[in-house]
């Protein structure tokens, strides 16, 4: 996601559209796929460097941690904020930002029925993790964990 720097005029720009998900170039195990990035983004310069700020969407493949089924889970970044210091270049790359701020979103514990829309064929039943079987205690804290992330 490369940013002309001459593109932006004093007032700041307005930046919305799609990029390709490879250059988020995932390579984690846990990630199956990865849909179109979507941006709508508000850029400016300061002497201190390029800002943005905006929203991110998209959809990442995940596989549930109890039924390791794939699913889809949409991901929504409504406080994206960079800042980037000017080197020089003509162009600044926000790819890594954006990177970041989409895979702090994902759960750490995926779960196919994060959403209540589905019932997870594996539910009671614990596959992720190594110490073996939950406590219905530790259970129930991942699940409250789970809810947390997903707003
Ligand atoms: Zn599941």
């Amino acid at each position: 996601m490369k940013i002309h720097l001459r593109q932006i005029p004093v007032e700041g720009l307005h930046l919305e559209g799609v990029e390709e998900p490879a250059v988020l170039d995932i390579h984690e195990p846990d990630i199956l796929s990865a849909a179109p990035i979507r941006y709508a983004l508000d850029l400016g310069l300061t002497a201190e460097g390029l800002f943005a700020t905006g929203s991110l969407e998209t959809e990442i493949g995940l596989r549930c941690v109890r039924c390791l089924e794939a699913f889809q889970y949409p991901i929504r970044v409504d406080d994206f904020a960079a800042q980037v210091e000017l080197t020089g270049a003509e162009t600044v790359d926000l790819t890594p930002s954006v990177r970041e701020d989409i895979l702090l979103t994902l759960p750490a514990h995926p779960r196919c029925d994060w959403n209540g829309a589905k019932v997870c064929r594996g539910a009671g039943e614990w596959t992720g993790g190594e110490g073996g079987k939950p406590t219905e205690r530790e259970a129930d804290a991942w699940e409250a964990l789970d809810k947390l992330r997903v707003k």
